[in-house]
Formats: structure tokens, sequence, C-alpha cells
């Protein structure tokens, strides 16, 4: 379920209309609905607490599916945690009001400086993911005379998902350490001076829909924590990763509810019972993904004889999941459609210079104007977070709803942004 729907003729958001947002902070520009967020994470939480012994439940969310602070600072005051991978996302996170405790920091490649940085800020965990790092560390740690928690990221040889780029736990991904060598690197962390190894962890993909793949690696881990506990080792730690998937495809007044999220705390409870571990949790999609939109504006219609092109003022270095994922984004107009206004099949296209640029192709909608405004749905998961400034374009306008009020948290960047921080080779200045 979300918090955009028409009134009186056009698309709100919350209890903002659409059209005030375009006309006061200009287009392209995302926008989040503050109540969605807080539902998916509620319901979310809740869930999970229901599939642990009391108190058990840790859920950090996966920020980098959007590190927007007004989206941070909502996730931070519900009590959330944060999933993070760069020093990046663990200073954002810390800056949004995250506590330290609450963070963990997960990833296939950190570097000396980005570990010093965590361990310093007495983050909750680290999740390792290579022999070499475990090392790197257990030094780093004991430089500071510090000994920090972590847990290895394991992979389950298990991969699912939406597409093939966003598989993680399949043995040919780059992700974690081999099955088989837990046990080795559990007995070699036991002597190391800087780390405290609590547990495993794993996230085998994103945008999973069933429950089935997920069951089949937990089931694994419940046995490698048996089989770590019965060589002597302390395995009090299970973070179980995100990856559950949205509907993408919604029918205009459709409420998914919480059925998939209930069958997998179900199943998450059926097979971590008895345990005795915490169990953490890394959602990123699954909370902010049906909470945002991108709004464009139409520029310019290119008719052809066997297709008509409708070219907005977004692209694919503002919403890259078209060209990157073949990602399919609902298009809504912001002024709703009449009955019986006449459809065309457009192909909705970006101003960047490769074909590549490309929201969908043969896409029926209402017969649409140049000016006229429409809105890419599901578009609060890896949006913004993953836009660039690819041809000069400046970074997209964000924008946070709640109730009747809205503000930009994060303003559209400026051409002296953009441009100021090039320097000249002292040769050519
Ligand atoms: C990306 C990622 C997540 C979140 O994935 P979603 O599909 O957005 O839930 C969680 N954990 C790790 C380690 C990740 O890399």
């Amino acid at each position: 379920m979300h918090h955009f729907s028409y009134r009186d003729g056009a698309l709100f958001a919350e209890d903002v209309d659409l059209r005030r947002i375009a006309d006061e902070v200009g287009t392209p520009v995302y926008v989040y609905s503050s109540a969605t967020i807080e539902r998916h994470y509620r319901l979310y939480a809740e869930a999970m607490q229901s599939a642990a012994p009391a108190g058990k439940a840790h859920v950090f969310y996966a920020m980098k599916a959007n590190g927007n602070l007004g989206v941070l600072k909502t996730l931070a005051a519900l009590g959330a945690g944060a999933d993070t991978v760069s020093e990046g996302e663990i200073r954002k996170a810390l800056a949004a009001g995250f506590p330290a405790d609450k963070i963990v920091f997960s990833g296939v490649g950190k570097s000396e400086s980005e570990l010093r940085f965590a361990v310093q800020a007495g983050i909750y965990q680290v999740n390792i993911e290579t022999e070499g790092e475990l090392d790197l560390l257990s030094t780093v740690a004991n430089q500071l005379g510090k000994r920090q928690e972590a847990v290895f990221r394991v992979n389950p040889d298990i991969g699912a998902g939406g597409h093939a780029k966003i598989t993680t736990g399949s043995s040919e991904n780059k992700f974690g350490v081999s099955f088989e060598e837990v046990g080795r690197l559990y007995g070699r962390a036991a002597n190391l001076p800087g780390v405290r190894m609590m547990g495993l962890a794993l996230h085998i993909g994103s945008q999973i829909r069933e429950t089935e793949s997920f069951e089949a690696a937990y089931a694994k881990m419940a046995v490698l924590v048996a089989d770590l506990r019965a060589e002597g080792h302390r395995v009090e730690r299970l973070d179980l990763g995100g990856g559950l998937g949205i509907p993408y495809n919604i029918p205009k007044a459709f409420d998914h509810g919480p059925d998939l999220i209930e069958a997998y705390a179900a199943m998450v409870k059926r097979v971590t019972d008895g345990l005795d571990v915490e169990l953490g949790f890394e959602p990123g999609r699954l909370i902010v993904g049906n909470a945002g939109i991108l709004m464009t504006r139409v520029l310019h219609l290119n008719p052809r004889p066997t297709k008509q092109f409708l070219v907005v003022d977004a692209a694919m270095n503002d919403l890259v999941r078209p060209a990157m994922y073949e990602a399919y984004h609902e298009i809504w107009p912001v002024l709703e459609p009449q009955a019986g206004t006449p459809e065309i099949a457009y192909d909705v296209v970006g101003p960047i210079c490769e074909s590549g640029d490309t929201f969908t192709s043969g896409r029926a909608l209402p017969a649409l104007e140049p000016g006229d405004l429409i809105a890419f749905m599901t578009a609060g998961a890896y949006g913004a977070s993953m836009a660039s400034t690819y041809n000069q374009r400046l970074l997209v306008a964000e924008v946070l709803v709640k109730g009747g009020d809205y503000a930009v948290t994060r303003p559209r960047q400026s051409y002296e942004d953009l441009l100021g921080t090039d320097r000249a080779p002292p040769w050519l200045a």
C-alpha cells in the first residue's frame, strides 16, 4: 500500500497536490511519503518481532536503497537501526541520528580507513566477507585498543532475485565467505585480539517475491550454527539480510498488504525456532520502494511512422533501474485521465544521448502533451540513491511529504556545485 492517490482530478502525495511541488521545486523531482515509509517499517518490524523471542529481533534499514536525510531521520525516529556499506553511509547514518550501536557495516570491499572509522565510531557489528578483511579488522581494532564485534557473511550458494545483477547469494557471486571456510575462519578469529565473532550473516539477493529461496538458505544457516557450536564457537547472532520484494505492477486501488511479510516472518520463526540467537534483518526496498515516485514533465513529442516518442525531463541518470535492470515502473499522469480518453502507445525516453535512456517502450498511456506531468511510481528504492550527473545533468531534487506539509530534503544541485569542484591541471590553468 502507498499514499499516492487521485483527489479532485489530480495526483496527491498524502495531502499535498503534486502540481504544487512541480511548480515550487521544479522537475524532475523525487517525492517520498512519510506515511508509507512509517507503515512499511512498522509492518515489517512488528512481523519480525513476532518471528523471534522477545527483544531478539533487530531491524537495520539498508540505507543504500534510499539515503535521503529526511527518509533516514523518519526511520531513525521509529527506532530502526541502519545497515551501511561504506564510510559515507556510516557518517550519514550517524548524522541522521541512528545510534552507533544500531549500525551494521556490510560490504564486499571495506578499506582500512573505513574499518578504522567504523571501529572508532563504536558500531554494533561488522559483517566480514573475506579472510583478509578479518585480519585487517583485527589489526585496526587492536591498534585502537578495541575489540570489534563481528559476524561472517556466508555465501549459502543459494541466489535469488528479480534480475541477475541483484542476485548475491550464489557461489558464482562475489559476496561472502564460502560455507566450507567458515569453521576454519572462526577458529582463526578466536586467536585474533581485535575481533569478537558473534555469529553469521547472509543476504541472498533483492526483489525476491517468494519465501522458498530464503527458507533454503536459512535452513543451511541453522545447520551451520549447530555445527559451529559443536566445535565450541560462540554463535549468538544470525543476520538474515534483506531482499524481500515489492509489487511494481500495482493496479491503482490495490493494497499489496502484509501477506508476503507475514509469510516470510512465519518461515523465519519456523526455521530459526529453538536456535537461541539474536536475529538481524536488513530490509531496504521493502521499506521505501512504494514510498517514492519520480515526477517528470513532458518536454516534447517525437512522432515516427511506427512509434510515438514521449521525451520527458527525467533521464537514466535520475532513475537508472529501467536501463540497468530492465525494471518496470508504472506511469501515472498527474492529471487524472478522464474516462474515455484515447490511449497511445508511447516510448517514454529521457534527454540523454544513449538509446538506453528509455524508461519504457510501447506503453499505453492517455494522450499527453508537452508540459504535462507524469509520475514513475514505486521509485523510492534505488532511485535517487543511484542518481548521477551523467551528461552534466544536475543531481535530482528530493522532497519528503508529511500530511499536508512537504520539505525539500535535498535541493536540486546547482550549476556552481556541479562545475565548482572541477580543477584544471596546472599546465592548462
Ligand atoms: C542491498 C542489501 C540489502 C538490502 O536489500 P533490499 O533488497 O533492498 O532489501 C541488505 N543487506 C545487504 C548486505 C545488502 O547489500
